[in-house]
């Protein structure tokens, strides 16, 4: 299988955190936390559809300017989400500059906001051709769990604590598709983008009894029913999972969140600040042992974890962080 996201943090484990999520075919990526994004170029931002930001320590929020200044004087519409008091960081970050010529810009930015609280969610629009200046008041609705939704996938969100919100994350795709390339030219047809429509119309759960029209390079089509093309071309597996899980204290109520959230991911990227030895460090600034990490990715049965966000103090001793997660990963699902 051909897993569609491609998950990648942007920097070393002692750098400031952020996990870079491009689409396998899609010129479209999403990013968990916007700390340091120097690693990333320009055409790797331009592809961000949406960032969801875990807290704003600056650590996690410093590389929003970079994301403002490549995107400003682009057509493009991002979406941004945050813990409680998000919008007044967004506000705090724009009000730094001055804005008086942005409205005349033949490209305009919007960035859409969603403040995450635990029972509702916020949004507001900030428009460039508005000086970034909000309209109106934020809309709110309900929420539980699930933060934004499309036919392929869906992100959630478990508000956690580390002395103030943090959101921990997880990407879920509904279910993978997979083209048997043999079987495709079996019946004498060629990949091309139809197939995007193909697997768009299996994710939003289109009638099999429907017609479905293939195309070749040339232009020429033909007709099936969406039915009988899937049972012929298409291998339909479990959809990916990948949780994400940064700056928390390791408290009871977290840690049941935590294995809700991150339960049988794919992959689990999660943080351990310092090592079991400084447990009372650890709690005192609210972040896990790598010990606590590793036990927690057993518990939620990850199937593979990365431990992340080490503390300087280490620098140079990452392998006793990886090492002491690793043990306790295995300890707990022996
Ligand atoms: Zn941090
Ligand atoms: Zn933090």
């Amino acid at each position: 299988m051909r897993p569609r996201f491609h998950p990648r943090l942007i920097n070393g484990p002692f750098e400031d955190p952020g996990l870079y999520i491009p689409f396998l075919f899609d010129n479209r990526a999403i990013l968990f936390d916007l700390g340091d994004t120097q690693p990333l170029g320009s055409r790797d931002l331009l592809k961000i559809s949406h960032a969801f930001v875990s807290h704003t320590h600056v650590d996690h929020f410093i590389g929003f300017d970079r994301v403002l200044r490549i995107l400003l004087g682009r057509e493009k519409q991002l979406c941004l989400y945050g813990p409680a008091g998000f919008f007044k960081n967004v506000e705090g970050k724009l009000a730094a500059y001055s804005w008086n010529l942005v409205k005349n810009y033949p490209y305009r930015l919007g960035l859409h906001l969603t403040e995450v609280h635990r029972d509702y969610l916020l949004t507001r629009e900030y428009l460039c051709q508005n000086e970034f200046i909000p309209a109106g008041k934020a809309a709110r609705k309900s929420y539980q769990d699930v933060l934004y939704e499309e036919p392929a996938f869906r992100i959630s969100a478990a508000v956690l604590d580390h002395g103030i919100p943090c959101l921990g994350l997880a990407l879920k795709e509904r279910f993978h598709v997979n083209i048997n390339k043999d079987r495709l030219a079996a019946l004498g047809l060629q990949t091309g983008p139809w197939l995007t429509d193909f697997k768009q119309a299996l994710y939003e759960g289109m009638d099999f009894e429907s017609a479905f029209e293939t195309r070749s390079g040339k232009g020429e089509t033909r007709q099936f029913r969406l039915g009988e093309l899937a049972e012929q071309i298409a291998l339909i597996t479990p959809g990916q999972k990948i949780a994400y899980i940064a700056d928390v204290s390791f408290s009871p109520e977290n840690q049941k969140k935590i294995i809700s959230l991150a339960k049988d991911s794919d992959h689990l990227f999660i943080e351990a600040a310092f090592l079991e030895i400084h447990k009372d460090i650890a709690a005192e600034k609210h972040h896990l042992t790598a010990r606590q990490a590793g036990t927690l990715a057993a518990r939620a049965g990850a199937k593979q974890f990365t431990v992340f966000h080490f503390s300087p103090r280490y620098s140079g001793q990452e392998y006793l962080l990886q090492k002491e997660a690793r043990e306790a990963y295995r300890e707990e699902m022996s």
